[in-house]
């Protein structure tokens, strides 16, 4: 499946293990992260079977630098000429001047199956390794919903990385909460809203207080940066990603 349409003038396109949410607005789209590096065709292919153009695209915005969300940053900026656009506390994340990202050797120490081992090798095979710097993202141009299609309005939420934000999609009733809030992740045992694993984050504790930047949006469509959409509102997605954080943190 190329894309998968989740409300009027929204989809998501999956990525390696990855999510990226499209907004659609006339001829225009706004694209939400992209993927790993190996992950660039995916995109083009979602993107031409809307009946777009990879051109179409206004902009990318990126809730965090995590390799498996600038994968395709550049790609798109040397073919297209498309601009990205994150937090101003991501950006130096995203230009490559501050880590804050598990290892290669975290994610060797939690090979514990043969589920992880496979996702080991999927994302090592879509650029997992690879040092992938964003010379040209550039902080939001303006505070506020953006102006750009769709509209989306950055909702800062620092923890799983200092400039992290979240995106609410207001005329869909979503959002997009990148790694804030998953529903699902292949190192994690359980299905449904969580906060990713303690080595993912450069802060578990400031990422469930971030929760609450979140939990009473109008969104009843949450769109996770892994894991399948969440339909019964964010207030509940909050609510249960707390109460796993109970269980498994004390
Ligand atoms: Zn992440």
């Amino acid at each position: 499946m190329r894309y998968q349409q989740v409300a009027d003038d929204v989809f998501t396109i999956a990525g390696t293990d990855v999510n990226m949410v499209l907004l659609r607005e006339g001829r225009d789209l706004t694209l939400i992260d992209a993927g790993w590096h190996g992950d660039a065709g995916r995109i083009e292919a979602a993107v031409e079977a809307l009946g777009h153009r990879p051109r179409d695209i206004t902009a990318v915005l990126l809730t965090h630098a995590h390799l498996d969300h600038v994968g395709a940053l550049n790609y798109l900026q040397a073919t297209y000429g498309i601009p990205a656009y994150t937090s101003r506390l991501e950006v130096a994340h995203a230009k490559g001047e501050v880590h804050e990202s598990a290892t290669p050797l975290d994610v060797i120490k939690r090979l514990t199956d043969i589920s992880t081992c496979g996702w080991a090798l999927r994302i090592t095979r879509a650029g997992g390794l690879r040092k992938n710097p964003v010379p040209h993202i550039q902080p939001f141009p303006t505070d506020g919903a953006l102006d750009l299609p769709g509209h989306p309005t950055p909702i800062p939420t620092p923890g799983h990385t200092s400039g992290h934000c979240a995106f609410h999609l207001a005329a869909a009733g979503a959002v997009a909460t990148g790694d804030t809030l998953v529903t699902a992740h292949p190192t994690s045992k359980f299905q449904g809203p969580q906060v990713l694993p303690d080595f993912f984050n450069h802060s578990t504790p400031r990422t469930l207080t971030a929760l609450a930047a979140l939990e009473d949006l109008a969104a009843d469509l949450v769109l996770p940066g892994h894991g399948d959409p969440f339909t019964e509102g964010i207030g509940q997605a909050v609510a249960r990603a707390r109460s796993h954080a109970t269980t498994d943190h004390t």
